[in-house]
């Protein structure tokens, strides 16, 4: 049985996200590229695996190399779309597949969306996010919890569509009756926590219903993002029956003006193979001073060529990247890019708004401080009419009121 939907959230004005939701194949995209290539991105990228749906294959080799090929084709076609179509260039798109065959699950994955497995109330992650975070992370730079909340944590380091080859990560295992298998864009995973995820997933029964929670919980949670999220659960296969569809919806707003579709660009950090960022460095520990050094000048030069319009591409315009931040208590929207280096400043303050950290609700202030990431002005603009404020009778002044029912100790 299987389930997804797409939803817009509460701040794009369309939705660049794609589900794909076959008898045995599955998949979850996620575009970028602005008016419209985005869409167009994720979209391209779902039909090679589509064309994957229903193949009996001879071995698990077989389909394992069958969806890996279905993802380097996904990379050509999109590829291919924008090189020819100086409109989509520069466009991209995450792409996580899954093939089930029996009781065998494959999963290909390139970018950002993750596949899940809730196995007997463990939840755990299968695909590793390609992004610039992750890579901090794995270098040791910096935690899990502050890649969590980190304001460049949707800058994705490979992706389909932005050169004319891809590294595709790829995994294999049997399933159990009673698997969750879970698909899903950043849009969920950037501000749900995976617990909340988890629970969602064992405590509602109802498949349909579990998707709609896990949306609303994006959406609660300011929907910065289309959020995505395709859910199989994996019953007995000798029940032999072929999992039923059920709904698909993707829903987007009536796209609008298209004057910051370049912004989007701001999620690439595209390094291509072989580039500093990329580079899998000696292990963490027992690190001498040359190895710091030697990272360092190679995050500088990553950084170097991740601000400089990399790649010899135009389509990389980092500095096209906005956030939502704060300067002294003023929330304003940045351009450029949420790190110092050194003494440098990657961004500088491109609009100030008439609100102030105080007016925030309190649990929205600590992401708000370290910066919210947006694709686009227009995107950084809505974030920042979507922040969630203060009631306003939140602090009755114990001093103007007539005296109530609570006595001042100290008067
Ligand atoms: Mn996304």
């Amino acid at each position: 049985m299987a389930t997804g939907r797409s939803d817009v959230g509460k701040v794009r004005q369309g939705n660049e996200d794609a589900l794909l939701l076959r008898d045995s194949v599955y998949a979850v995209a996620d575009g970028m590229g602005g008016h419209l290539a985005g869409e167009v991105a994720s979209a391209t990228a779902l039909e090679p695996i589509e064309e994957l749906d229903g193949r009996i294959f001879q071995d698990n080799a077989a389909a394992v190399t069958a969806l890996r090929a279905a993802v380097t084709a996904a990379n050509e076609r999109v590829s291919q779309l924008a090189r020819d179509n100086p409109n989509y260039r520069g466009m991209g798109t995450t792409l996580t597949a899954a093939l089930v065959e029996g009781r065998r699950l494959h999963v290909a994955h390139v970018g950002d969306s993750r596949a899940y497995l809730l196995r007997d109330g463990h939840f755990s992650q299968l695909t590793d996010d390609h992004t610039l975070v992750q890579h901090l992370v794995d270098e040791g730079q910096i935690t899990r919890e502050e890649a969590a909340r980190h304001p460049q944590r949707s800058v994705v380091t490979r992706a389909i569509g932005v050169s004319d080859d891809v590294d595709v990560d790829s995994m294999s295992l049997e399933l159990q009756p009673g698997d969750q298998l879970l698909l899903c864009s950043d849009g969920l995973t950037g501000v749900v926590e995976d617990e909340a995820i988890a629970r969602t997933l064992m405590e509602v029964e109802d498949p349909d219903e579990a998707i709609s929670d896990l949306i609303d919980l994006a959406n609660a949670a300011g929907g910065p993002d289309n959020i995505t999220v395709l859910l199989l659960r994996y019953e007995d296969p000798d029940a032999e029956q072929a999992p039923q569809h059920r709904t698909i919806s993707i829903s987007s707003r009536v796209d609008s003006d298209s004057a910051d579709w370049a912004g989007e660009m701001g999620r690439y950090a595209s390094l291509t193979k072989g580039g500093p960022l990329l580079d899998p460095d000696q292990d963490s520990d027992g690190r001498s001073v040359g190895a710091i050094l030697g990272k360092a000048t190679a995050i500088v030069l990553a950084l170097a060529v991740f601000v400089g319009v990399v790649l010899g591409g135009s389509q990389f315009l980092l500095s096209r990247s906005f956030f939502v931040g704060v300067d002294g208590n003023q929330v304003v929207i940045f351009e450029g890019i949420n790190r110092e280096l050194g003494p440098f400043e990657l961004y500088r303050v491109t609009e100030r708004s008439e609100g102030t950290i105080d007016e925030v609700q309190l649990w929205y202030r600590p992401q708000l401080e370290s910066g919210f990431p947006a694709a686009a002005l227009g995107d950084a603009r809505n974030l920042v009419r979507n922040i969630p404020l203060r009631e306003v009778e939140e602090e009755p002044d114990p001093n103007t009121e007539d005296g109530d029912a609570d006595p001042d100790p100290e008067a």
